[in-house]
């Protein structure tokens, strides 16, 4: 790849499951395909917020759920899933069911499905960094990789960058909420040595951690702070739900409230006593971000009364889960078996011929993101952006 001008029908810009699922739909449906991730492996957030559960995939409400409410890609990455990890079922979680993987199988299947895809490459530590536009299209797009600059002219591009990057870049236009109304940012750490870890512990933490806030031992939004159990009996991830915007240095000041939410539990639930931090989340993700405006933006109407559309292309279910700065999260549910439609409209740019969106930079509403950020829409999401583009 010495070139210095690369031609490609398709580009992906973000190579997280948006852009995987979008990258390889748009290769299989016969388009020269090029995808540019910054990161040097897929998967974006689902593999660095060490998360645990695939969202979104299923209905809620009419019993355990023997497929997905999207078919295409989302049952294909499914059942590869399930072939590396056979003891990994469905699960309920609350009134909604979630799929459980492991980063380092989701990273093998994307690796796997994509390297059989001819019409597909993948630059990974490659980051896009300006973007030019004549007359509303968008002629160039600038890489920056290991080994240097280069123009890449697409036909269409595809911001699958979670932030809206290729948006921004492009000039296009765009939502973002304020820093005080934007949703609670996450960062995670993994705990080992934990002592007879039992359903309590994740109703202690942030029992403890409110008790300590109201002490005012520590900042409010620790309060916040989830705990999951891990695959091993000694074995947690602790969430801290953080304020998107703070002065000075966010992934610093995130390793050092986790360090400190540590110890304080160390300190005060026996569960933690011998326990150490195996692993950290190498940054703070966004719940929000800036979305582009597109030809539609999802409300949280839409979202609660399962609206459907004409060009509704993705179907979802999961409620509109939020995370208020003052409030902690929120749920609101569809009626149970009910799901709601995302139109095409909403991934396609308004001010940009050749630009679609997709995943977590769609057109919705603060409120409709809540819903539909999950792993699981933001597979079905790339899906249908890619088949668009590829046309
Ligand atoms: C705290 C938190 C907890 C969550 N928990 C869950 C959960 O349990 N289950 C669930 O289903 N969902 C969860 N989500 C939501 C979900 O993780 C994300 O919304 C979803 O993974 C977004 O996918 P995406 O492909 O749109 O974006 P991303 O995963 O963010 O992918 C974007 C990709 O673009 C790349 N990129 C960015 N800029 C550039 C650039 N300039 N050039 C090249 N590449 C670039 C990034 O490296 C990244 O790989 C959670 C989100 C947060 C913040």
């Amino acid at each position: 790849m010495g070139l210095e001008k690369i031609i490609c029908e398709v580009l992906v810009v973000g190579g997280g499951v948006a852009g995987m699922s979008a990258a390889l739909t748009a290769a299989r449906e016969g388009a020269y395909t090029l995808l540019v991730e910054k990161n040097g492996f897929p998967g974006g957030a689902a593999v660095t917020g060490l998360h645990r559960f695939i969202c979104g995939l299923y209905a809620h409400g009419m019993g355990m759920p023997d497929h997905t409410l999207n078919e295409g890609i989302a049952p294909e990455i499914c059942a590869r899933l399930k072939v590396l990890a056979p003891d990994k079922a469905v699960l309920p979680r609350g009134k909604v069911y979630v799929l459980p993987y492991t980063t380092g199988n989701l990273i093998s299947v994307f690796r796997s499905l994509s390297e059989a895809e001819k019409q597909l490459d993948i630059l990974y530590n490659t980051k896009t960094v300006s973007v030019k536009t004549e007359k509303h299209i968008i002629t160039a797009v600038t890489v920056r990789g290991l080994d240097g600059e280069y123009d890449i002219a697409p036909r269409v591009v595809i911001d699958c960058s979670g932030d809206a990057i290729v948006v921004q870049l492009s000039g296009a236009r765009y939502q973002l909420s304020p820093p005080h109304q934007r949703q609670l940012a996450g960062y995670t750490f993994r705990v080992k040595g934990l002592r007879d870890v039992d359903d309590i512990v994740a109703l202690r933490v942030p029992y403890c951690l409110a008790q300590a806030v109201a002490e005012k031992k520590m900042p409010s939004y620790l309060k916040f702070t989830t705990f999951t159990p891990g695959d091993d009996q000694d074995e947690g991830y602790c969430r801290l739900n953080i304020l998107p915007v703070v002065a000075g240095e966010r992934n610093k000041q995130a390793r050092k409230d986790a360090l400190f939410v540590h110890s304080y539990l160390c300190k005060v639930l026996p569960v933690f006593r011998h326990s150490s931090i195996a692993e950290m989340s190498p940054e703070v993700l966004d719940r929000e971000g800036p979305r582009v405006c597109g030809e539609y933006t999802l409300s949280a109407d839409d979202v609660v009364n399962a609206r459907k559309f004409p060009d509704g292309v993705v179907k979802n279910a999961w409620p509109i889960e939020l995370w208020d700065q003052e409030k902690g999260v929120r749920y609101q549910y569809l009626h149970p078996g009910d799901y709601y439609e995302i139109p095409l409209r909403c991934l396609k740019a308004q001010d940009i011929s050749n630009l679609y969106c997709a995943g977590r930079c769609i057109s919705v509403s603060h409120e409709a993101l809540g819903s539909t950020r999950v792993m699981g829409t933001c597979i079905s999401l790339g899906e249908q952006a890619g088949r668009e583009a590829a046309k």
